[in-house]
């Protein structure tokens, strides 16, 4: 492992709040020289064991972890399939989101519903929006849509890595910059790292842009990729 490599790990742990990264140092071997050839660290644990979604929604409470809660009108949790395959994250709720304490009911949400369900019945995948989950980064609506501040998605991104283990799916479509960055603790910008696979823990995590993105008429071009990106994603789960 190179120490750039090293340092990217270490970075990776620190942003998910994980504060000990373990080494297995073999037998005669000096920590210098096992320092070298680090194992892949084990994880530690996000969530308490037998986690649940409804557990996770009761410890959220009417919470006040944060100062978006004091524009918010509803928390939105999430909603879909509590066993689904496949988890889609967004950034944060929206005007329509935070009236009606739902993910993505708004204009992106109709786009979002129309590329899952179009997509898969084109490609014969027999799924519909209401089969995958659907969650955000953040549960409560940034004030005028801003993006989340970074200790916004730190406090509420522990809710959200709760919900990825509790689900456990078969790969997470992140949307967007702001569900990028907090489950792969990066810095590249979706045209980067959009259409290939990535990993947050053990779970293959495909990055595509976010349908309000793609509402813009000049984005065209990016509804493309977007397909593309959504029919990896389905034929890899439910192939
Ligand atoms: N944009 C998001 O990121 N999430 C929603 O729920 C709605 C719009």
């Amino acid at each position: 492992m190179t120490r750039d490599q090293l340092r990217g790990y270490l970075t990776f742990y620190r942003d998910l709040g994980v504060t000990e990264v373990y080494r297995r140092q073999p037998a005669g071997q000096t920590a210098a020289q096992s320092a070298s050839i680090m194992e892949t660290p084990r994880l530690a644990p996000l969530a308490p064991p037998d986690d649940t979604l409804s557990k996770i929604r009761a410890d959220i409470g009417d919470c006040r972890r944060c100062r978006l809660c004091e524009q918010r009108n509803k928390i939105v949790f999430g909603s879909g399939n509590e066993q689904a395959r496949l988890v889609f994250v967004g950034e944060g709720p929206g005007a329509d989101e935070d009236a009606q304490g739902l993910p993505f009911v708004g204009r992106a949400g109709q786009l979002l519903t129309q590329m899952i369900d179009n997509t898969a019945s084109k490609e014969g995948i027999p799924i519909r929006r209401e089969d995958v989950y659907i969650c955000n980064v953040v549960k409560c609506r940034p004030p005028e849509n801003r993006a989340p501040q970074p200790d916004e998605m730190e406090i509420c991104g522990e809710f959200l890595f709760r919900q990825l283990v509790a689900i456990n799916p078969k790969a997470i479509c992140a949307m967007g910059s702001t569900a990028a960055k907090a489950l792969l603790a990066t810095k590249d910008g979706v045209t980067r790292l959009r259409g290939n696979w990535h990993k947050w823990r053990d779970i293959p995590v495909m990055v595509t842009y976010h349908p309000s993105y793609l509402l813009r008429p000049y984005n065209q071009n990016a509804k493309k990729e977007a397909w593309e990106d959504l029919k990896k994603v389905l034929h890899f789960v439910y192939d």
